[in-house]
């Protein structure tokens, strides 16, 4: 793979961005200012293939709506669910997207003629809130969405333990006698404030389940008033068990 600052002094100043979800591809271009120049949102195909050829797909349509070749494009991020190795390039256990092992930058460099960049999703959402932030030092990026897990950013990269799961707070249980997990265990910091466990907790329809839970214990609702207390009660377990294990400067809490 090429560096991101190599191929821009190749004189190509088109640098895209790609957030890869379970359902949706959300895509940007930036110019060599930082610049948006152009989005757009497709959906995410299944499977290895599917998956290789939705992120392609979106790098071509983004580039022919802005009027620019793939070919001034000088690098490709992306950000995905699953476990991440940077260096390779490579997905592993995409549950949501059906992927198992898939060596996404090699196969979409090959399509392409970019170079990629691939990282976890959380990772890469902790890179840029340090980025935007400002912070400097260290600093934890909680990332309460479907799922609950933590960037850790320290001096402007990520920290990544032995193993890559350094932040993976989302399965620390804090309840013994809590709520079931999908991972087997009971009261996981993810079944108090996971979008997923919350949504299927409160159990009525809605596209916007969260929005729902606040808007109702807004309105006096005894279960969202519960919940409500739990998405609390979890954010702070998350943010206290950053705090006390990597004493991180400073905790930033998002939604990617
Ligand atoms: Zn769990």
């Amino acid at each position: 793979m090429t560096d991101a600052g190599t191929a821009d002094r190749s004189g190509r100043p088109i640098r895209v961005g790609l957030d890869v979800g379970g359902t949706k591809i959300d895509a940007v271009a930036v110019d060599a200012a930082g610049e948006i120049i152009g989005r757009l949102r497709r959906p995410t195909g299944w499977g290895d293939d599917a998956v290789v050829e939705s992120i392609v797909t979106a790098v071509a349509t983004l580039a022919d709506e802005t009027g620019l070749t793939v070919s001034r494009t000088g690098s490709v991020g992306i950000g995905i669910p699953g476990l991440v190795d940077a260096e390779a390039g490579r997905v592993d256990h995409a549950v949501n997207l059906g992927v198992e092992s898939l060596d996404l930058a090699d196969r979409a460099e090959r399509a392409l003629g970019v170079p990629f960049r691939v990282e976890n999703d959380v990772k890469a959402a902790a890179l840029g809130a340090a980025a935007l932030s400002g912070v400097s030092g260290s600093m934890a990026y909680l990332n309460l969405g479907t799922g609950v897990a933590a960037g850790i950013v320290i001096d402007g990269r990520i920290w990544r333990g032995a193993r890559g799961t350094a932040g993976e707070v989302g399965h620390l249980s804090v309840d013994p006698n809590g709520r079931l997990c999908g991972c087997g265990q009971r009261g996981c910091i993810e079944t108090f404030c996971g979008g997923g466990a919350l949504a299927k907790a409160w159990g009525r329809p809605g596209a916007l389940p969260i929005r729902d839970i606040f808007d109702a214990a807004d309105a006096g609702d005894p279960l969202a008033l519960a919940l409500r207390d739990d998405l609390h009660h979890g954010a702070a377990a998350a943010v206290r068990v950053l705090v006390l294990s990597a004493d991180v400067e400073t905790v930033i809490i998002g939604e990617a």
